[in-house]
């Protein structure tokens, strides 16, 4: 029986968003997060954007260290030669890739103002499919953009030629969020039927129907006889409206009246890491949790009404779908109400020292202790915030990783010297 598998696009669609960005170090955080939860894949980024390539490359390193594993780090560029070229230059042990192209005649005709065709679309395509191929790409994933309007005989096309040129997957972007769980459930499944490879559903919300659609069109490809992997964001944030939030979605898949009898999540999710994940991405963008967020919002298990609340309190299962132990909530969490020293882009050893010696780590020299506050005022400066714990600890334990998260070099010496 096919699958659903989470491919998370935090790293990519998430801080693609306008007003919205994270630091190399959160960004590193959010794949190791990931990777403790175990969703499928992470798209960590752009390979073909200068500033990122540190970040990739450190983020491979830690894949083959092993503390990022079993998660895939997937890539994320457009779906012509020259971008893959230029991957495989500036990351060249990336494994897995996701090569965008749009597929519309909206986007052909509006975007690439007639300098793209259907077939020169799926030219360009097979000859970036073939490129990454040939660099020893060991997963292609092809993303027919605007997807939900595009004519369905002519992506079963652009498919199948994506697959007789090796692509492993097939992404359905509803970049508009223009579906319905129903035209997405009958589109998904004819691909998974006529093209007969996996099928990702990549759905935004701007409809409100993001999680609704990711499920349904999963569904119409597991139907049709194929895995489906499913795009998620923490906290739903993404493009405009954003995406299909992860949590939400792993509750829609798992909780949902008759799904999780009929259809199964890939892999040991584990969802007493969702408070945790979602809270961490809360700090990193700054953007506060809704307070109705499915699982993890403020009021997601309070009660205050007559009949509710003493409704839970005979049997919880009277108001609530799902305990809040589930998603690692209710564990008491320490705030610091008196005087607060704090590790930032100013700080001194003493400080340091201090804050440093609560998280139980200890330095084996001077010397050791003044490159980690280097390291962690470098992070400071970059993130605009207190590092976390968690993010001390990291930079304290992959001091070497932590200094490539950290080295940026804006444009090439021979632009400047001119
Ligand atoms: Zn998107």
């Amino acid at each position: 029986m096919p699958k659903i598998y989470l491919i998370d696009v935090t790293n990519r669609d998430g801080v693609q968003t306008a007003k919205l960005g994270l630091s190399k170090l959160e960004k590193t955080m959010i794949n190791i997060y990931l990777n403790d939860m175990g969703v499928f894949q992470s798209e960590f980024g752009f390979p073909t954007t200068r500033h990122e390539v540190n970040y990739l490359n450190a983020n491979l390193e830690l894949a083959e260290m092993g503390v990022i594993k079993p998660l895939r780090l997937g890539g994320w560029i457009r779906a012509i030669p020259a971008d893959v070229e230029l991957t495989y230059r500036n990351v060249p042990g990336i494994e897995h890739l996701n090569l965008s192209i749009s597929t519309s005649d909206q986007m052909i005709n509006g975007k690439f103002q007639g300098r793209k065709t259907r077939d020169g679309v799926i030219k360009d395509m097979t000859e970036a499919v073939d490129a990454a191929r040939a660099h020893g790409a060991e997963s292609i994933g092809v993303n027919a953009e605007d997807a939900s309007r595009t004519d369905i005989n002519y992506l079963v096309e652009f498919g199948l030629a994506a697959k007789e040129h090796g692509a492993d997957r097939l992404r359905y972007c509803d970049t508009l969020g223009y579906d319905n769980p129903f035209t997405i459930y009958d589109n998904s499944r004819i691909l998974a039927e006529k093209v007969e490879i996996p099928i990702e559903l990549h759905c935004h919300n701007d409809l409100g129907m993001a999680v609704a659609n990711s499920i349904n069109g999963a569904m119409g490809v597991i139907d049709g006889g194929q895995d489906a992997y499913i795009n998620t964001t923490i906290n739903g944030l993404g493009e405009r409206a954003g995406n299909a939030d992860l949590i939400a979605v792993i509750l829609a898949a798992t909780k949902s009246k008759d799904i999780a009898s009929k259809y199964e999540l890939a892999g040991q999710i584990k969802m007493k890491l969702a408070s945790k994940i979602a809270k961490f991405a809360e700090y990193a963008f700054d953007v506060a949790i809704p307070i109705n967020q499915p699982g993890v919002g403020a009021n997601a298990f309070a009660h205050s009404s007559g009949i509710h609340a003493d409704g839970v309190l005979k049997d919880p299962g009277n108001y609530e779908l799902y305990g809040y132990e589930e998603l690692g909530r209710g564990e008491p969490i320490k705030v610091e109400t008196g005087r607060e020293i704090i590790a930032g882009q100013y700080s001194g050893i003493s400080g340091f020292g201090h804050v440093m010696g609560k998280l139980d780590i200890t330095f084996k020299s001077r010397e050791q202790a003044n490159e980690i506050l280097e390291l962690v005022r470098y992070a400071n400066v970059e993130s605009h915030k207190p590092l976390v714990e968690e993010e001390l600890l990291f930079i304290a334990k992959y001091p070497e990783i932590a200094k490539k998260l950290l080295t940026m070099t804006p444009l090439d010496s021979q632009y400047l010297d001119g």
